[in-house]
């Protein structure tokens, strides 16, 4: 720390208010008489030894005494401590005034004194309180009388240097005590914008951070709903394949026991109730699996993305080879994300890609990725169905599917988990497609993953 450093700091320690107070317009009222203590302490000190000696030569004496009683006060206002600044910053307006009035003495009545005068009245004015603005305009208006009058009058003995005409004395202090009043309307104006600007400025900080409180607070709640329905529905999928087990086993007990017995009809009756009971347990299967999504965020890992599509490919072997498809992936990056869930990405949208194929057509599928930002954006297009645009949004919606089971086997479980697992990641899911001509498929997920606190 320099000099300079520590002497400010010293200053505005004991003239302005406590930093916590920044949005305050006393706050910078203080601020501005540290300043002005910071800055007139070198001048005065450096100007007292040219001056004091000229006093002395030139038998200026109310002058010496002047100079080092506004010197001595200024030393005091800036270092004394435990002094209140109310205090500090009338002492220091009866020291401009004092060394005004002393060069209205000395310099003229009517002439440059003037200036000190309405000098004194401005530093009034930009650190008292607005609602003292008139003092230094009377204050001024007295000065000037007292000192048109006290000259001629005898009552203070007529300096040898000044000639004063009481016209032009008249003239002059007019304009002195006009040009302070207009000072005194004018600055208090000025203050006065500033504390709105600031009231209302702390107003909106303040509504603000009340919002951001019952935002965060719904938030929570959110998120603590969202956790007890994700419990809920994994329990719940969880316990229902016990019971579901039981009537598939017992219904393919009861055709094997007494198939004899049942007729045409009956068999017939317990192939819908088995069929039924197979499409119920992959609904519950994948609904299990879509409340487990998006769980494993914890296990970031950097990915070979060619490896994971390399495993789902094996996965979709028998589909593959059945419509003979094509499959087509670019040079893929690796990327860091949790493994099970970005595979499960893939799976269902290559596996859709497949199944939504169309009759005598062999699928082409083309797995790509770009680089947006801080995000990659994958496409999985296809030459399939397509999907009528009417639809893009529905198809993401949780067993929403656009085909009877007959036409296409399924849950309609598939692109809600991709669409959970991305938003979970911070990322998006979209479709453009044609209808008859085939989908893209395009997702976005962080280049860096940041799980949520
Ligand atoms: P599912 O395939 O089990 O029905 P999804 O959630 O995966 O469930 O898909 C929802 C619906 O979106 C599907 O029923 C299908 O109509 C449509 N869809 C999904 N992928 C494609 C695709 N590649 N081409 C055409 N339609 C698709």
């Amino acid at each position: 720390m320099n000099i300079w450093t520590i002497y400010t700091k010293a200053i505005k320690r004991n003239c302005a208010s406590p930093a916590d107070a920044s949005k305050d317009l006393l706050y910078w009222r203080n601020n501005l008489f540290a300043g002005t203590i910071i800055y007139l302490l070198p001048f005065c000190l450096i100007a007292l030894i040219p001056g004091l000696y000229w006093s002395l030569v030139t038998g200026l004496y109310i002058m010496v005494f002047t100079d080092l009683f506004v010197v001595t006060c200024m030393v005091i206002l800036a270092f004394v401590p435990r002094i209140s600044i109310p205090l500090r910053k009338s002492i220091f307006i009866i020291c401009v005034y004092l060394l005004s009035c002393t060069m209205l003495y000395y310099v003229g009545l009517s002439g440059s004194g003037q200036v000190y005068l309405l000098g004194a009245c401005l530093f009034s004015l930009l650190i008292l309180p607005s609602w003292s603005a008139y003092l230094s305009p009377i204050l001024n208006t007295i000065v000037c009388v007292f000192f048109g009058l006290a000259i001629p009058l005898k009552i203070l003995p007529w300096p040898d240097n000044l000639q004063n005409a009481a016209g032009t004395w008249i003239a002059v202090s007019s304009s002195t005590v006009f040009l302070s009043f207009l000072l005194a309307a004018l600055i208090p104006r000025l203050f006065n914008g500033m504390e709105e600007t600031i009231r209302k400025e702390k107003q909106m900080q303040l509504q603000l951070s009340q919002q951001q409180a019952s935002l965060r607070q719904a938030v929570d709640m959110l998120r603590q709903k969202n956790v007890e329905l994700e419990q809920f529905s994994y329990a719940a999928s969880h316990d229902l394949q016990e019971p579901l087990r039981m009537i598939t086993s017992f219904l393919t007990l009861l055709e094997s026991k007494y198939g004899p017995q049942i007729d045409g009809k009956g068999k017939q009756y317990i192939y819908f109730a088995v069929d039924g009971a197979k499409r119920m347990r992959q609904m519950i299967s994948g609904l299990l699996e879509f409340s487990r999504a998006g769980r494993d965020e914890d296990l970031l890992e950097t990915l070979d993305l060619d490896e994971i599509i390399n495993e789902v490919r094996i996965l979709l072997r028998k589909y593959i080879e059945e419509k003979k498809a094509i499959i087509h992936t670019g040079n893929l990056p690796d990327v860091i994300f949790a493994k099970a869930p970005l595979k499960q990405i893939f799976l269902n949208l290559i596996g859709n890609a497949l199944k939504y194929s169309r009759q005598d057509i062999v699928p082409e599928i083309r797995v790509a990725v770009e680089e947006i930002d801080a995000f990659w954006k994958f496409s999985i297009s296809d030459n399939g169905i397509g999907v009528p645009t009417e639809y893009f949004d529905t198809i993401f919606i949780i067993f929403k599917r656009l085909h009877s089971n007959e036409q296409y086997s399924g849950t309609g479980i598939g692109l809600s988990t991709c669409k959970k697992i991305v938003e979970q990641h911070q990322g998006q899911i979209w479709i453009e497609s044609e209808e008859g001509k085939g989908s893209f498929f395009y997702f976005t997920i962080p280049k860096q993953f940041k799980p949520q606190p």
